[in-house]
């Protein structure tokens, strides 16, 4: 059997995904799904997110937006999320005031641009893919946008250049003084927290165990990692087991991956907040810089509008401040000046699990018996089913090892079982592309490479101080 420490978006993610391939497993957490991924806006964004730095973060990315469908599809079955129990009615062409006001040219709202998302991944879990538009307000935003939009060109990556009266003709609630935008149609979203409540009833329809207690440490015998101590809260199962034995253990506590294992993981606090709006204010993702900070706004299906977030380097700080609420409230009025006049709905901060190079960890540790799925950093629902995909690889690829067996190939380094619908698959135009190159393969599949060599951007092996 193997354990997963940590029942955020990624561990519940990794254990639905073992599952399903048939493999024994316990979830051990005593607060399953209260941590970053609570507080997660849900962009699934990594077109619009691209630094010039972060290439392989880019490939990561795109490679598990294009899982998203199958996954969510696949998530909605499992859970039993009916195409029509939402409660709500998503914004499209047809559905709201501010809905689906698209100009000619531009993929309309509420369409999914051949995402190809299931009725019930769209009801159950509000995953949508009416792309994202980054605006700019002055002349060097512009020119700013304007070198962004050349660098994803030259990626194939395919964004669409736009004028002010453009962005506002796609969302006519955005700011007179908004001067042009980005449009990354192939961007998506979704709302976190129904992922993680619905990976929560997929699994106990599959009849995994959940353990409501804290991973206190690791069991070890010689150098092996055999189990976890486990730790209950207060007076909760205090005659369950001290102790699990485990063929493997998947550090996948997020932050908190710190107090089991020397991970270099450090907090990245981020304040974020849900405004209530009878009507749909956007029908797509927004982002701009203002005063020189990012902010960025997600509509929910049920008219939600999610306004994050804060990047804050203050250790395991969870406060909610005064001023961080502030400066989200002033910069999101810049883009959209109506955000005012929304009812609060919720306030909180979450802590993401940041990495010395902002890629994650994932695969064996380095130690026999441990594997570490942390270090997610902005990302973790984005990379949740790449993530899932790549442990699945690795746990099978070890135990074809430890049988002497050499049935699967080692990770990293080599092809891991994929997922279904992986490989291009319903997702042909996520992440924009559609060029080939010479070889036959998309410009974006050439720059994603294989699974291979994506489990090697993230393995543990690079930190050589893991223990
Ligand atoms: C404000 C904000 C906005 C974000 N927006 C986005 C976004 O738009 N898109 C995106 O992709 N990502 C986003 N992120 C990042 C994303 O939330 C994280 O990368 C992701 O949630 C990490 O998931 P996780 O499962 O690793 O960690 P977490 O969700 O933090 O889960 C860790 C779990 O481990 C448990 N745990 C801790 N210690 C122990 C222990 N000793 N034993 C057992 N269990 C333990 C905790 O209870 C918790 O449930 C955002 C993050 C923040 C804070």
């Amino acid at each position: 059997m193997d354990v997963i420490v940590g029942a955020g978006v990624v561990g519940l993610s990794i254990a639905w995904r073992l599952a399903r391939d048939g493999r024994p497993v316990t979830v051990v957490d005593p607060a399953p799904a209260t941590g970053a991924s609570h507080a997660a806006a849900g962009m699934l964004a990594p077109v619009s997110e691209v630094t010039y730095t972060e290439g392989p973060l880019l490939r990561l990315g795109v490679a598990s937006l294009r899982r998203w469908p199958s996954f969510a599809a696949d998530l909605a079955a499992d859970a039993g999320l009916a195409a029509a129990d939402s409660g709500f009615t998503p914004a499209g062409p047809d559905s709201g005031t501010f809905g689906g006001r698209a100009g000619p040219g531009f993929t309309p709202a509420g369409t999914d641009g051949g995402f190809g998302i299931s009725a019930q991944a769209r009801a159950g879990l509000d995953l949508r893919a009416d792309g994202t538009l980054d605006v700019a307000f002055g002349a060097d935003d512009l020119a700013a946008l304007d070198e962004l939009a050349a660098y994803m060109d030259k990626l194939g990556l395919r964004v669409e250049r736009l004028t002010g009266r453009e962005c506002r003709r796609l969302e006519p609630m955005l700011a007179p003084s908004v001067r042009g935008g980005l449009l990354a149609p192939g961007d998506a979203w979704v709302d976190p927290r129904r992922v993680t409540a619905a990976l929560l009833a997929a699994l106990d329809r599959l009849g995994v165990p959940l353990v409501r207690a804290r991973a206190g440490g690791l069991l070890r015998e010689g150098d092996r990692v055999t189990g976890v101590r486990l730790a209950y809260p207060g007076d909760a199962e205090p005659g369950g087991p001290p102790e699990l034995g485990a063929d493997r253990v998947i550090l996948a506590a997020g932050v908190w991956s710190t107090e089991l294992a020397d991970v270099p993981v450090r907090p990245v606090k981020g304040q974020i907040m849900r405004l209530r709006s009878p009507q749909p204010l956007l029908s797509r993702c927004v982002r701009g810089t203002v005063h020189g900070s990012p902010v960025y706004l997600v509509p929910r299906g049920d008219g939600e509008l999610v306004v994050g977030a804060t990047q804050e380097e203050l250790g395991f700080d969870t406060r909610v401040t005064a001023g961080g609420l502030y400066e989200l409230l002033r910069d999101a009025r810049e883009l959209v000046p109506g955000v005012t006049e929304l009812e609060v709905a919720d306030v909180v901060a979450g802590l993401r699990p940041g990495t010395p190079d902002n890629l994650p960890l994932i695969g064996p540790s380095g130690t026999p018996g441990l594997f570490l799925a942390t270090g997610h950093h902005r990302g973790g629902v984005l990379l949740a089913p790449l993530t899932a995909a790549l442990v699945s690889g690795a746990v099978a690829a070890d135990t074809a090892d430890t049988a002497g067996g050499a049935a699967m190939p080692a990770v990293p380094g080599a092809a891991v079982p994929s997922v279904p619908g992986a490989a291009g698959g319903a997702a042909g135009t996520v992440g924009g592309s559609t060029e080939a190159d010479g070889s036959g393969r998309s410009v974006a599949d050439a720059v994603l490479g294989d699974e291979g060599e994506l489990a090697d951007l993230c393995s543990p092996e690079r930190f050589r101080e893991i223990s």
